[in-house]
């Protein structure tokens, strides 16, 4: 996707601070960040949000989650707790369309959220 932020991201086009990077998943420190530890993992390829997943694409998923898992742990958010959020749509705030996984921690969080 050409006017894709985070397929920019991807490509390196864009500057990011990665801490974690595979085959299919990049992860990086949101720059508005939410809570102590906010990291974003997307998958490589786009997909604009999970409005747009279907059968085929479940395959997606698998290591966004495996990553935040990872990641909680060398955060070391992984007992304190952490959040995991897709938003999907402007009503939900979604503003960047192409799938991701917030990670947040570092801190309490409300429910529900707001
Ligand atoms: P959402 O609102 O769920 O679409 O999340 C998009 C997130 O991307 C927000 O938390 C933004 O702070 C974050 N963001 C926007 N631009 C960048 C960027 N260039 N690098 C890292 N994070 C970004
Ligand atoms: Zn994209």
């Amino acid at each position: 996707m050409e006017n894709c932020l985070f397929c920019k991201i991807v490509k390196k086009e864009i500057p990011a601070k990665i801490v974690f990077e595979d085959e299919k998943v990049l992860a990086f420190e949101d720059i508005n960040p939410a809570a102590p530890v906010h990291i974003l993992i997307v998958p490589k390829s786009h997909i604009g949000s999970l409005n747009e997943l279907d059968e085929s694409r479940t395959e997606l998923l698998k290591p966004l989650f495996l990553a935040a898992k990872q990641i909680a742990a060398e955060k070391g958010i992984d007992k304190t707790g952490y959040r995991t959020v897709f938003n999907t749509g402007s009503g939900a705030g979604q503003t960047v369309f192409h799938l991701h996984l917030h990670l947040l921690g570092g801190r309490s969080f409300a429910w529900p959220p707001g």
